[in-house]
């Protein structure tokens, strides 16, 4: 049985520790998180306010995306289970002058600390590397207030996730060190609605976020065979 503390992957935090000092290099291995950023960060802000709200990043990283939720005047609690990047977002977030409250907590444990109070939950690329994340899901859920708004992105369990994702970013352009994503882990839109809706949540839109390895530039669109982003709203009781 999945409990507040038990779903968490040790070998998948552990990929994430030895990023370190990394997260923050836009050439390095975060680039992709980076080139992707303002992409999220532009969807999420068409669908909801962000100014003056109260946030949390769930699996926040080193912090690329909870920055920029902060610099949007968001209230910003970021959560993750690595220590390393909880430390370099940290430093970080002192250094650009903002103030981001970074906790190592699960997101079970977090919502049974604080249901209900947040206005804004992200989880991004973060599920792909949990054991359970239908109980993630679900802890979004408690998260956010009744009426709020929650974001999911993940990687598609789709053939054309498995080319791009795993063996073009990792084995032939080493855009990502090998064996970040592991592809049994992928999530399919079909199955990610169906959870978030069991969760209370309302699936409000998808969309697409793709790679032209042609241009080397990602958008946002209708292909969501790879990467996509999940808009959903608590149901208010
Ligand atoms: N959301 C960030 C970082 C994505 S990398 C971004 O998109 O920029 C995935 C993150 O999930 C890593 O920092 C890793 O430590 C974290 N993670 C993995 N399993 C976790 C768990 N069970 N609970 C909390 N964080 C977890």
């Amino acid at each position: 049985m999945t409990t507040a503390q038990n779903n968490v992957d040790p070998n998948e935090v552990a990929k994430f520790e030895a990023l370190a000092t990394s997260w923050w290099d836009a050439e390095g291995e975060s680039k992709p998180l980076h080139e992707i950023n303002p992409l999220r960060l532009a969807f999420i802000k068409s669908k909801c306010e962000l100014n003056k709200q109260a946030i949390i990043d769930v699996g926040c990283g080193g912090g690329i995306l909870s920055e920029a939720l902060a610099k949007s005047g968001g209230q910003v609690t970021g959560i993750d289970m690595g220590k390393m990047p909880l430390d370099i977002a940290k430093l970080h977030a002192l250094e650009a002058g903002l103030t981001i409250d970074y906790q190592q907590i699960t997101a079970e444990q977090k919502a049974e600390q604080d249901a209900g109070t947040f206005d804004v939950v992200t989880c991004m690329e973060m599920l792909e590397h949990v054991p359970d994340p239908v109980s993630v899901i679900k802890a979004c859920s408690q998260l956010v207030k009744p009426g709020g708004d929650v974001f999911f992105s993940t990687l598609n369990r789709h053939p054309k996730a498995y080319l791009l994702a795993v063996v073009g970013a990792e084995y032939i352009m080493n855009m990502l060190p090998k064996g970040t994503h592991d592809y049994k882990r992928f999530i399919r839109p079909s199955e990610m609605a169906s959870w978030c809706r069991q969760a209370g949540l309302e699936v409000a839109d998808i969309t697409g976020l793709s790679y032209n390895p042609l241009t080397k530039t990602y958008a946002l669109g209708d292909d969501v065979k790879v990467n996509y982003l999940m808009h959903c709203r608590k149901a208010v009781d």
